[in-house]
C-alpha cells in the first residue's frame, strides 16, 4: 500500500499553495468582513487552471486527477474557505456534471468557458421546502411546444451573484419524488430568472449566495441535461465529487486552525513559559494533528476512489462527515488556545469557527452522510 503523492501531485500542490498564500490569504479577512464576492481572485484562479481541474485539457481544463483537485481545494481553503467553495461548486457541481452528462452542444457552449473561468456556474437544487429531502422539488418544468416552462424558487444558490449559467433541477413529473426530477442548464440572464439579495450568512461569507426565483422561464428541450427523470440521479452523482471537495475544504480550514493555534502556543506566555509547554495545550494540538491526519487519509482515499471506481458515494460521505467534524473540533480548539483573542470579532480563529460550520451542512448534512454510510455495503456488519 503506497500513501505518497506523485511528483506531479506534489508540484501542483506547491503551485496552488504559492497562489493561495501570496494572493488569497491576504484577502480572506476582507472577503469575510465585507461579504463581497472575490471576482478578481476567481478570474485569477481560472487563469491558473483551478476552475476545471479534472476537466480534460481538450475542453480547456487541467486534465488532472481527483487527488490533485482535492489538494487544490485544501490549499485554497487554508487561505480562504470562501474561495474554496466557489471553486468546488464550479468544478464538481457544474463543470464535471456538464462534462459527464451534457449533450455535445451543451459541452460546446459551456464546458471550455466553465473550465477556464470565462464563465461561472451555480447549482440550484435546494428549495424552501426541499433541502435534505431534495427529491421533493416544488419547482416544475412543464412541457410547452418543443421545450419547457420552469417555475419555482431556489434558495442558498452559491455563486449566484456572479454566475453565467445554473444547473436548475425541477419536477417534470410532479409528486413522484426524485424519479420525476430533471436537470436543465439555464443561463443566469434568461427571461424570468430573478436573483434576490445576497444572504447574510454566518460564515463562508462572500460566496455570492442568493435565492433565485424562476418565473415561467422558457427553455428549449436542448437545455435538458440527460433524459427526463434522470435529474436527481445526476445531482447525486455530482454531489459525490462535491462531497470529496467539501471534505478537502474542511481539511484546509482545520489545517489553518492548527497552524495559527500552534504559532500562538509558541508565542503566548503565562507563568513565565510559552503556553505550548503545558500538557493541557499540547494535548489539544496533538488531537488536532491526529484527527486532521485521519481526515486527510479519508479525503485522499475518497478522491482516489472517484478516479478509479464507478461510484465513490460511501467513501465521499465518510470523508465529508469525518473531515467536517474533525475540522470543527480543530477550529474550536484553536479558539480555546487563543482564548479571549480568539473570541474577538475579526480574529482568524473566530472566522475559522464560523467558516467550518457550513461544511457540516451543505452538500448534505452530517446526518445525511451517516444515512448514506449506514445504507452502504461497506457499513454492513460482518458476521
Ligand atoms: C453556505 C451555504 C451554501 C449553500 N449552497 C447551496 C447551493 O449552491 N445549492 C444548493 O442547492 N443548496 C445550497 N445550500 C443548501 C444546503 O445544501 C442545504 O441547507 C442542506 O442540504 C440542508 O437542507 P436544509 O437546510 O433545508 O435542512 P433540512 O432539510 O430542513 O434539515 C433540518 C435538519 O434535519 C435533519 N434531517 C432532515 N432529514 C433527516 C433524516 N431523514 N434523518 C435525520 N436527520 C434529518 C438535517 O440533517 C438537519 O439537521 C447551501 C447551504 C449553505 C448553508
Amino acid at each position: 500500500m503506497r500513501l505518497e503523492l506523485t511528483d506531479a501531485q506534489e508540484t501542483f500542490r506547491g503551485s496552488v499553495r504559492e497562489f493561495a498564500q501570496t494572493r488569497v490569504a491576504p484577502r480572506a479577512a476582507a472577503i469575510d468582513a465585507e461579504n463581497r464576492f472575490p471576482h478578481d481572485l476567481v478570474r485569477e484562479a481560472g487563469a491558473r487552471g483551478l476552475m476545471g481541474v479534472t476537466i480534460p485539457t481538450a475542453d480547456g481544463g487541467g486534465g488532472r486527477d481527483y487527488v490533485s483537485y482535492a489538494l487544490a481545494v485544501e490549499e485554497i481553503a487554508r487561505a480562504s474557505a470562501t474561495l474554496a467553495v466557489i471553486l468546488a461548486v464550479n468544478n464538481s457541481l457544474v463543470a464535471e456534471l456538464v462534462a459527464a452528462f451534457g449533450q455535445p452542444h451543451q459541452r460546446a457552449a459551456w464546458l471550455r468557458r466553465l473550465a477556464t473561468g470565462d464563465a461561472l456556474g451555480a447549482f440550484a437544487l435546494s428549495e424552501p421546502d426541499a433541502g435534505t429531502d431534495a427529491g421533493q422539488q416544488r419547482t416544475t418544468a412543464v412541457r410547452e411546444g418543443n421545450g419547457y416552462r420552469i417555475t419555482g424558487r431556489k434558495v442558498w444558490v452559491a455563486n449566484a451573484e456572479a454566475a453565467d449559467v445554473m444547473v436548475v433541477f425541477a419536477a417534470t413529473t410532479p409528486d413522484i419524488g426524485g424519479r420525476g426530477v430533471s436537470a436543465f442548464l439555464v443561463p443566469a440572464d434568461a427571461d424570468g430568472v430573478r436573483a434576490g439579495g445576497v444572504v447574510d450568512s454566518l460564515g463562508v461569507r462572500g460566496l455570492g449566495c442568493r435565492p433565485i426565483t424562476l418565473d415561467e422561464v422558457h427553455v428549449g428541450e436542448d437545455a435538458r441535461v440527460g433524459p427526463e427523470g434522470d435529474g436527481f440521479r445526476i445531482a447525486l452523482w455530482a454531489l459525490d465529487g462535491g462531497r470529496v471537495a467539501i471534505a478537502a475544504q474542511a481539511l484546509g480550514i482545520g489545517q489553518a486552525a492548527f497552524h495559527v493555534a500552534l504559532a500562538h502556543a509558541q508565542r503566548r506566555h503565562t507563568f513565565g513559559r510559552p503556553i505550548g509547554r503545558y500538557q493541557g495545550v499540547q494535548w489539544m494540538l496533538a488531537d488536532m494533528a491526529t484527527e486532521l491526519e485521519a481526515a486527510r487519509m479519508l479525503t485522499y482515499r475518497a478522491a482516489a476512489a472517484k478516479d478509479t471506481q464507478e461510484r465513490c458515494t460511501t467513501e465521499a460521505a465518510m470523508a465529508k462527515v469525518y473531515a467536517s467534524e474533525a475540522a470543527h473540533r480543530a477550529a474550536d480548539r484553536a479558539m480555546q488556545i487563543f482564548a479571549a483573542e480568539g473570541y474577538r470579532r475579526g480574529s482568524t480563529a473566530e472566522r475559522l469557527v464560523r467558516d467550518v460550520r457550513a461544511t457540516e451542512i451543505y452538500q448534505g448534512t452530517s446526518e445525511v452522510q451517516r444515512m448514506v454510510i449506514a445504507a452502504s455495503e461497506i457499513a454492513q456488519v460482518q458476521p
